[in-house]
């Protein structure tokens, strides 16, 4: 049995333990999650022990993150059985804020809000505070931790580019990397939330990333960006979803396109299958 990680419950305890790994002047990563891991978690962390001596691993479901009608109560929680997947990767701790209050103390009046990236109208316009949710847990903990790298997933793909922005723009010393979207074996991205879906809704969810890839390949050959989409569109529709968005946007500002030539172009989306809230992006 691999061995398991060493877990940190408060700041002091956490800052304790990577006292020695800095001290000793040794590298550390740190991977952010709301735990529920899967695959996809599981890349970040094994692309996180390539680029420093010392991976963290970060748990803790972010009420600031959630909007009062989505899932916070219900989001998964599997403690125990991440830790032995952590401990399969050799993570070498976790850290694991035994409450709420140990974030977000009595009194707690700080935010980070970002804009840039976080005003591209994508997830921002459905749901308006998830950013500033993000960023504000995301800049506490490179404060916490100071990692010299962080990995993000690329499934999360306006956040990855709003956390790097936020590290720039406030000087925190962490170089943000982003690691490729691991997916099932018909497409659908890896997601904590995939759980929620009965078995008709999970048969459907792959149309995402069929229509991802088609919309991606037909805007390389140099068809009609808007055409593309809204053929796309009524695919994704037509399969049973309830659409929020399928857009091209330049892949680095996540401006508005008008042509496949505007690039590097991403193609991102997001959208309802019953209770289930699903989002994915590809390159072109
Ligand atoms: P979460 O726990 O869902 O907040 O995700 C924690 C980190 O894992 C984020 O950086 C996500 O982008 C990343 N992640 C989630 N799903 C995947 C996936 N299928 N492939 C790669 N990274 C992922």
């Amino acid at each position: 049995m691999a061995r398991r990680p060493d877990v940190a419950k408060t700041v002091a305890s956490l800052r304790r333990k990577l006292a020695r790994w800095r001290d000793a002047g040794e590298t550390i990563a740190l991977v952010p999650t709301m735990g529920a891991l899967h695959a996809g978690h599981l890349s970040l962390v094994r692309l996180a022990r390539r680029r420093a001596a010392h991976v963290v691993v970060s748990i803790f479901v972010n009420p600031a993150q959630f909007a009062p009608a989505e899932d916070f109560s219900t989001y998964p929680r599997t403690f125990e059985t991440d830790l032995a997947a952590l401990a399969g990767e050799k993570a070498d701790l976790v850290w694991a804020p035994e409450n709420v209050a140990v974030m977000y103390p009595d009194g707690f009046s700080t935010r980070i809000v970002p804009a840039g990236p976080a005003k591209a109208g994508l997830e921002d316009a459905f749901r308006p505070d998830f950013f500033a949710g993000v960023a504000t847990v995301v800049g506490k903990l490179f404060i916490q931790v100071a990692p010299d790298v962080a990995v993000f997933g690329e499934k999360d793909y306006q956040q990855l580019k709003v956390v790097t922005r936020m590290a720039r723009d406030l000087d925190l010393g962490v170089k943000v990397i982003g690691a490729p979207t691991v997916r099932e074996a018909d497409g659908l991205a890896m997601s904590s939330r995939n759980v929620y879906l009965t078995p008709d809704e999970r048969a459907v969810a792959p149309v995402l990333h069929r229509v991802l890839t088609l919309c991606a390949k037909k805007i390389a050959t140099g068809h009609s960006v808007a055409t593309i989409l809204a053929e796309g569109r009524e695919v994704i529709e037509r399969a049973g979803f309830t659409l929020d968005y399928l857009e091209a946007r330049n892949a680095e500002t996540l401006g508005p396109i008008a042509s496949g030539k505007d690039g590097p172009v991403r193609l991102i989306v997001a959208g309802k299958i019953g209770k289930t809230r699903l989002i994915d992006n590809v390159g072109v």
